[in-house]
């Protein structure tokens, strides 16, 4: 069978669900909030696939949740802007919409789309970096996503990069995830904004209430803002050097990034290659895997999950 199946990709502020083809296509999809309580969110999820399974002769749902999901790819054991804490989704949302539904970790569903029919369709060892609210990565290894001995590896966005540094929600200080990622990006502009004058970034930051968002900071870099590019290569550098820690450790062939920051990686991606080639262990003695943009950009979770339900049900 290759019919369709549809991909869901959960996260804490929206629920983005499309209809995906067996090379990946969009076929169609629906886009909605997430409600903050658990049934609600549940009842939201399961709303937008009966409506797309209504139209199109689905097969199965791929559920991609920005979380730790369990092993046996069934329960949300933890999701830090999402309500449920081990919770039983999978068959919870399958029970709601009658189809087979399987789960797994965002980036994971990210990582397996660019393995399979993307930007790292050839490669043996694939890392990919989600690059959003926060940072994700997925690995795969031999054909296989790498999960850990518990269904949590890998997770780079908590190695703390700057000993003493910006203060993160996880409990320690100069994470990753503090200095690369979307709202890294409004953090870094807002520092750069007490030394030098930014006329766009004033003005988001006015129209905003007194807070800055990344994407404020990406439409002032589109213009030109010499602030707001700055920040977009900090943000880079910072990358580049996150993913030479991670290459040390797994030897990856290429390092694909995806997630909503992705749109901008023309912004972003030279000074991390710049970055990682500096910082990586030896690295005119070995070979320095490329640092390319996701071929299903931040779709990718979205077209993941639906491919990854399409295997499970063969
Ligand atoms: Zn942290």
């Amino acid at each position: 069978m290759t019919g369709p199946c549809i991909g869901v990709d959960v996260g804490g502020t929206s629920v983005r669900a499309a209809v995906v083809g067996a090379d990946g296509t969009v076929i169609d999809q629906r886009q909605s909030g997430t409600p903050v309580e658990r049934t609600a969110a549940e009842a939201e999820i399961a709303g937008v696939i009966t409506d797309l399974a209504a139209h199109h002769p689905v097969r199965a749902v791929g559920l991609a949740v920005a979380g730790f999901v369990s092993a046996d790819m069934s329960r949300v054991m933890f999701a830090p802007h999402l309500a449920w804490r081990d919770a039983p989704v999978a068959d919870l949302i399958a029970a709601r919409v009658g189809l087979p539904v399987v789960m797994d970790h965002d980036v994971n569903c990210a990582a397996w789309a660019e393995h399979t029919l993307g930007a790292a369709a050839d490669a043996r060892v694939s890392l990919t970096v989600a690059i959003g609210t926060g940072i994700g990565a997925g690995l795969v290894v031999d054909g296989t996503l790498y999960r850990g001995a518990h269904g949590v590896a890998p997770e780079l966005g908590h190695l703390a990069v700057i000993p003493a540094g910006r203060a993160c929600a996880c409990g320690k200080r100069g994470c990753l995830e503090r200095y690369c990622s979307g709202t890294a990006l409004a953090a870094t502009a807002l520092e750069r904004m007490a030394t030098t004058d930014s006329a766009p970034l004033a003005a988001a930051l006015e129209a905003g209430g007194g807070t800055l968002t990344g994407l404020d900071v990406a439409r002032a870099a589109r213009a030109g803002d010499a602030v707001a590019l700055g920040a977009f290569a900090d943000l880079g550098r910072w990358l580049g050097l996150g993913v030479a820690m991670a290459c040390d450790v797994l030897d990856p062939e290429i390092v694909v990034i995806g997630g909503g920051v992705s749109r901008s990686a023309d912004l972003f991606l030279d000074a991390a290659r710049e970055r990682l080639e500096r910082e990586l262990t030896g690295a005119h003695y070995r070979v320095v895997p490329p640092l390319v943009p996701a071929r299903f950009g931040d779709a990718a979770s979205m077209v993941g999950a639906a491919l990854i339900a399409a295997r499970r049900v063969g």
